[in-house]
């Protein structure tokens, strides 16, 4: 049995080959960059117009309109002192603009502007190289790829990126009880929905799961289908048969399948009998069956070790401290993960604590971690996971 902060570190301080691959960056959403990116050339790559106005030449009230440059013209004028042109967002300002004064601001008389205020110098003007300079880091290595990343690469005139390759994963829940919804259940059985929950988890983070798999309590089927399953996996999760029963037989599965253990039990509630282990660079997590368990472990150890497997920098859910708003006494003797809300600053831990209640994850955005045998008083402040 391991602490949680050393099944973490177990989990961060794998050795692992990361492998790269170039993808079209319209695909590039969620993939972490495995260079460090700079810019080809100055953002902007010319002085423009922030506004829709005229470009001056002087301070002063009233100028001479001598012509009008729209976004993608090129302005030959040499602007001189007194004159201005219309001028159109985004377009190259003319030499010698001092400044863009914005349409609402100017009447035009004929050929003569007449401004509302003074301009400010540079004022309306977007420099080149306002955003990045030429050769300036844009992006460090192990940046994960956002839609705002996918515009910034865009916009540096890049098609085509080198990301770190995503793993492949394959999923394995074990039971006899369980059955497929949609099919008819006799009495004993329960709808699995643990390949339902950990497929779309992993999905929501950007990792797609390629297998699922159900295996009955049979130790040669649950041996030979992880024999299958992992020869052509990156990462294996497993759900079910991880703990102590006379038909939990996952581990011995494992073993022997040369799979080896780098930490076996959690000291943590929910999600105890956690496994967790590797054979060359393939990976397995076994979780918990019980449904909130297995999803607790998901976000809390699997999720950071999919991302650290894609190169990500930064890894894991997003943690915060929120006030939690009534009394609220961990009587377990192990640190706990429970479900609950977070609203504005304040976290409410939910009723429904226990290891197979999911409705309760469901309808909560966050798991907030409370030490064993702690009391916390409603206005402490407590640590949270969000899961949403
Ligand atoms: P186990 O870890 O196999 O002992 O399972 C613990 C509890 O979780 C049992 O009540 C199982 O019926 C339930 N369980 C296991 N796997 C699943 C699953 N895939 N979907 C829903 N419940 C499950
Ligand atoms: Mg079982």
């Amino acid at each position: 049995m391991v602490r949680i902060e050393e099944a973490i570190k177990i989990i961060q301080d794998q050795d692992i080959k990361l492998k790269t691959e170039i993808r079209k960056l319209i695909n590039c959403l969620g993939f972490s960059i495995s260079e460090d990116f700079v810019a080809p050339f100055a953002m902007p790559s010319f002085d423009n117009s922030a506004m829709d106005g005229y470009a001056l030449c002087g301070i002063i009230q009233e100028y001479k309109i001598v012509g009008e440059v729209a976004a993608g013209n090129i302005s030959e004028i040499d602007l001189k002192e007194g004159e201005a042109v219309r001028i159109f967002t985004g377009a190259k300002v003319p030499e010698n603009t001092t400044a863009v004064m914005m349409q609402e601001k100017a009447k035009v008389n004929g050929d003569k502007l007449i401004l509302e205020e003074q301009p400010k110098e540079g004022q309306s003007i977007r420099r080149k190289g306002g955003q990045l300079e030429e050769g300036q880091l844009v992006f460090e290595k192990g940046y994960a790829i956002t839609p705002a990343g996918i515009g910034m690469i865009a916009s540096l005139g890049i098609e085509k990126v080198e990301v770190y390759k995503k793993p492949v994963i394959n999923l394995i829940t074990t039971g006899d009880e369980l059955i497929t919804p949609g099919k008819f259940k006799k009495e004993g059985q329960i709808y699995e929905s643990n390949s339902y929950a950990l497929a779309v988890a992993c999905e929501q983070f950007g990792f797609p799961v390629q297998h699922r798999l159900q295996i009955e309590d049979n130790f040669e089927s649950i041996k030979s289908g992880i024999k299958k399953s992992i020869e052509n996996t990156d990462i294996l999760i497993l759900s079910g048969g991880i703990s102590v029963g006379d038909y939990d037989f996952v581990k011995q599965a494992l073993e022997e399948n040369g799979v080896e253990e780098q930490f076996y039990k959690v000291f943590q509630k929910p999600g105890k009998p956690l496994f967790f282990g590797r054979k060359e660079n393939k990976f397995v997590f076994a979780l918990p069956g019980n449904p909130a368990s297995s999803l607790s472990c998901f976000y809390i150890y699997v999720l950071p070790f999919l991302q650290k497997f894609s190169g990500f920098q930064e890894c894991g859910l997003p943690k915060y401290s929120f006030s939690i708003s009534h009394d609220f006494e961990n009587r377990s003797d192990r640190p706990s993960f429970l479900k609950a809300k977070v609203i504005n600053d304040n976290v409410q831990i939910l009723d429904g604590q226990g290891s197979s209640m999911i409705q309760s994850m469901a309808k909560g955005n966050a798991l907030a971690f409370i030490d064993a045998e702690t009391s916390a008083k409603k206005g402490d402040q407590i640590d949270c996971y969000l899961i949403s």
